[in-house]
């Protein structure tokens, strides 16, 4: 396994040419999985999804004062606390972002807000903020499978909130997509092409 950050794509006679910050690599097949990152990757292509980073945030109170023995959920602000070894985290939210811009330092007073909502008693002590952006299509569904106009890609992203929970069906479904087999259910939902 090699970790290093892909900056081109091109297909030529020999199949795929992947470059990268360590070098360049051929391939007969290629699959994109780069969460929100994987738009720009495919744009030159001639590939554009609709695909955005809707950006979720947690804080992680290091010394709160309080355990939660299970985790709770605010339902109105989508928000779930749980007791990590690291502290108290409240996590949640959605908020369409630039992929590049900045975190809002501003969630920490809300994320706080909604803490103290959940356990009144939590402590005023440091936070740690954290921001992911979760990659999401405008139908919430992922991008799984191939395009038909260049041989041997496939995606595999997009799955907005659920991607850790999606992530081993996702392996089976391209592992068997890529080698010519049958997923055993129907595609079409997640056709990366279905926006046109
Ligand atoms: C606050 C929050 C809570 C969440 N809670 C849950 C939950 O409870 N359950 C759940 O199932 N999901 C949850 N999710 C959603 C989940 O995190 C995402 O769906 C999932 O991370 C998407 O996985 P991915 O691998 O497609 O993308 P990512 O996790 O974004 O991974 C993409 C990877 O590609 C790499 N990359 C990007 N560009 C390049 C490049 N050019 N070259 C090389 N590498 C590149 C990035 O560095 C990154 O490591 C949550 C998300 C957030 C923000």
């Amino acid at each position: 396994m090699e970790r290093a950050e892909v900056t081109g794509l091109a297909r030529d006679c020999e199949g795929w040419k992947v470059t990268t910050s360590a070098g360049t690599h051929q391939a007969e097949k290629v699959v994109i999985s780069a969460g929100a990152w994987s738009r720009a990757l495919l744009a030159p292509l001639g590939l554009r999804l609709p695909l955005l980073a809707e950006r979720g945030y947690h804080i992680e109170i290091s010394d709160p004062g309080v355990t939660l023995n299970n985790s709770f959920t605010d339902v109105e602000a989508t928000v779930v606390a749980s007791s990590m070894q690291g502290g108290l985290r409240v996590a949640g939210t959605a908020e369409f972002g630039g992929i590049d811009a900045a975190p809002d330092p501003s969630r920490e007073a809300i994320f706080r807000k909604i803490a103290r909502g959940i356990c009144p008693d939590v402590a005023d002590s440091p936070a740690r903020m954290w921001m992911g952006r979760r990659p999401t299509l405008p139908d919430s569904l992922p991008a799984l499978g191939a395009f038909p106009a260049h041989p041997g890609l496939f995606a595999a992203f997009g799955h907005s909130h659920h991607g850790l929970m999606m992530a081993p069906k996702t392996g089976e479904v391209i592992a068997e997509l890529a080698t010519g087999g049958d997923p055993g259910i129907d595609m079409a939902p997640y056709d990366p092409l279905r926006f046109g």
